[in-house]
C-alpha cells in the first residue's frame, strides 16, 4: 500500500549570504597572494556548471614559499607558543566557523554539489566541533599519554579530497595546530572555495601569519607539497592509488606519513534487526553525500530470510528521496561532484549489469544541466563482481545475502579495504561478536556514518594507516608518540 504523495514547494536557501570574489590568490604567510610560477583555474558548481570563481594554482615556487612561511612561523611563533595560547586561537576559529556557518554551508553546497541540509547539519557543525575539541587538547598534551612533554613535528603538508572539503580541512588542521605544528594545506581541485573562506576566517581570528598556508591547485601541487624537503609530516586523504604513490615517494625520506584512503564497507543486517531503523541506516549509509563517502556502507549484507522484505522496503524508501538543487532544503541527493566522477560511477554501474547483477532505480527525473546519478540498487550481486569489490564512490548500493554470522564475517572481510562496517541486530552479544571480528577501523552498531571528533577514525589494509580524531589522532602530530 502506498501512502499519498504530496508535492513539495521549492525551499531554496538564499545564496546572497556568500560573497564570492571573482578570483582568489594563494593563502601564504597570512595573505592572499598571486602565484609566482603557477596559474589560474576555474571552479564550477557541479549542479549548474556555472563558473563560481577563478582560483590560483600553486607551482613549485609557490609551494616553496608556503613551506618557508610555515617553517618561519613554526620556529618563531607557533612552536615556542605555550599550548594555552594556541588553544585561544583554535577556540576563536571554532567560534567564527559557528558564526559564519550559513555562509560556509551555502558555499560548500555550491562548490561541491552536496545538499544544503547536509553541509548545514553535518559538515559545518563537525568542522567547528573539531576545532573546539582540539582547542581543548592544546594545553593538555602532557596528559595525552605520550610522555610528559610531547613535542610537535614541525611543518605538516596536508592534501585533502573533494567530498568533505571544509570538514577534511578541519580534520587536518585542528590536531596539527593543537600539537604545535604549522601547516601547508592543499585542497582538492574541484572544491577549493570553502578552504579559501576558512583562510579568511583564520585572518579574522588573527592567527599568526604562516601558521596555516593554503595552496590551491591540482594533483601536481599536491605532489609538490608532499615531496618538498622542508615538510616533516605528510597527511593525505584521498584515493588508494595516490596514497600508494605518496608512500613510495616518501620511502627513506624520514618524513612521517598518515594515509586515509578508500573503502568498501559492509553494512550487515541480521534477521532480528529493527527493520525500519535499519532501512534508514542503509539509506543514510550509502546515499548520504551522494555516496561520495570513504566509509559509505556500499555493500549491504542482509540475512536471507529477510532479504526480499528489506529490498522492497528500500525500494519504497528510495522512491521518496528527492534529487535536485543542492541549495533546496528538501533535497536529499545533490549533484555528483565532477564529470570525471560521474564517468567512473557510470562505468562501474554498467559493469554491474554486464556481470549479471540486477539494476534498479526509482523513477527519478535528472536535471538537464550539471552532473547527476539516480540512487541505484543492485541485487543478485556476487562477491567476485566489480561492484562488490571496487569503490564506486557514488549513490550505488550492492546487495548480497548471507545465512550465518560466520558467512557474514567472511564476506564482509573479503575486501582489500578495511575502513568501516555496520551491524544491525537486537542482540548486544552479537554486536560484540561481530565488532571484534570485523577487520575495519570503525564499526557502527544500529547506526551508520556517525562522527565525533573524540572518536579516532582510520583504516586497515588498503584503507590506509594512522588515525584522525581522539587522543590517537594527536599521535600523528607528536614526536615520539608512536614509540611511546
Ligand atoms: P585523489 O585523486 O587521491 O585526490 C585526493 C587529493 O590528492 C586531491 O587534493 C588531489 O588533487 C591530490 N592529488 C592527486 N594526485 C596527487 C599526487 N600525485 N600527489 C599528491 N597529491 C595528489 O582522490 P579523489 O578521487 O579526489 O577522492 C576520492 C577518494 O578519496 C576515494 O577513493 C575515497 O575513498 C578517498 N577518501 C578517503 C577518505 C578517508 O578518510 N579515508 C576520505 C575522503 C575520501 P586534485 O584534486 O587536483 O586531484
Ligand atoms: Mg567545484
Amino acid at each position: 500500500m502506498s501512502s499519498p504523495r504530496f508535492p513539495y514547494a521549492p525551499a531554496p536557501e538564499s545564496r546572497a549570504i556568500v560573497n564570492l570574489r571573482p578570483s582568489y590568490g594563494l593563502f601564504i604567510a597570512g595573505e592572499f597572494v598571486d602565484p609566482v610560477d603557477g596559474g589560474q583555474f576555474k571552479t564550477e558548481s557541479p549542479s549548474s556548471q556555472e563558473v563560481l570563481a577563478e582560483v590560483s594554482s600553486a607551482g613549485p615556487g609557490d609551494v616553496d614559499r608556503a613551506v618557508k612561511a610555515a617553517r618561519h612561523a613554526y620556529e618563531n611563533v607557533w612552536g615556542p607558543m605555550p599550548g594555552r595560547e594556541r588553544a585561544k586561537y583554535l577556540f576563536r576559529v571554532a567560534r567564527v566557523i559557528q558564526e559564519r556557518s550559513r555562509e560556509l554551508a551555502v558555499l560548500e553546497s555550491l562548490d561541491n554539489g552536496k545538499p544544503i541540509k547536509e553541509s548545514r547539519d553535518v559538515d559545518v557543525p563537525l568542522a567547528a566541533a573539531h576545532f573546539f575539541y582540539h582547542a581543548g587538547w592544546a594545553d593538555k598534551l602532557a596528559y595525552a599519554g605520550y610522555g610528559p612533554d610531547p613535542r610537535p613535528l614541525g611543518v605538516a603538508g596536508q592534501v585533502i579530497p573533494w567530498n568533505f572539503p571544509l570538514l577534511m580541512a578541519a580534520w587536518k588542521l585542528a590536531p596539527a595546530l593543537a600539537a604545535g605544528n604549522t601547516c601547508v594545506l592543499k585542497p582538492a581541485e574541484t572544491t577549493p572555495l570553502s578552504a579559501l573562506l576558512l583562510a579568511e576566517i583564520l585572518q579574522q581570528a588573527e592567527l599568526p601569519p604562516g601558521v596555516v598556508n593554503i595552496v590551491t591547485g591540482a594533483g601536481q601541487t599536491g605532489a609538490a607539497v608532499v615531496n618538498h624537503p622542508g615538510i616533516d609530516k605528510v597527511a593525505f586523504t584521498g584515493s588508494t592509488e595516490v596514497g600508494k604513490l605518496i608512500q613510495r615517494s616518501l620511502a627513506g625520506t624520514g618524513k612521517r606519513l598518515t594515509l586515509e584512503l578508500g573503502g568498501k564497507a559492509a553494512n550487515i543486517v541480521f534477521d532480528d534487526a529493527p527493520l525500519s531503523q535499519a532501512v534508514e541506516g542503509i539509506v543514510n549509509g550509502i546515499f548520504f553525500n551522494q555516496g561520495h563517502v570513504c566509509c559509505a556502507g556500499s555493500r549491504l549484507l542482509v540475512q536471507e530470510p529477510i532479504a526480499e522484505g528489506v529490498v522492497e522496503a528500500l525500494q519504497r524508501r528510495l522512491g521518496t528521496l528527492r534529487l535536485g538543487d543542492p541549495l533546496d532544503k528538501n533535497t536529499d541527493i545533490g549533484a555528483i561532484n565532477s564529470p570525471q566522477q560521474l564517468a567512473k560511477i557510470r562505468e562501474l554501474a554498467a559493469a554491474g549489469e554486464a556481470e549479471g547483477a540486477q539494476r534498479w532505480s526509482p523513477a527519478c527525473a535528472l536535471p538537464e544541466r550539471g552532473y547527476w546519478f539516480p540512487p541505484t540498487l543492485f541485487t543478485g550481486v556476487a562477491p567476485a563482481q566489480r561492484i562488490a569489490r571496487e569503490e564506486i564512490f557514488g549513490p550505488v548500493l550492492s546487495v548480497l545475502t548471507f545465512r550465518t554470522p560466520e558467512e557474514a564475517l567472511e564476506k564482509a572481510n573479503n575486501t582489500t579495504y578495511g575502513l568501516s562496517a555496520g551491524v544491525w541486530t537486537e542482540k548486544g552479544s552479537r554486536i560484540l561478536y561481530m565488532a571484534s571480528r570485523l577487520k575495519a577501523g570503525v564499526v557502527w552498531a544500529n547506526t551508520f556514518n556517525r562522527f565525533d571528533p573524540a572518536s579516532p577514525f582510520g583504516g586497515y589494509r588498503e584503507s590506509g594507516f594512522g588515525r584522525e580524531g581522539g587522543r590517537q589522532g594527536l599521535a600523528a602530530y607528536l614526536r615520539g608518540a608512536f614509540d611511546a
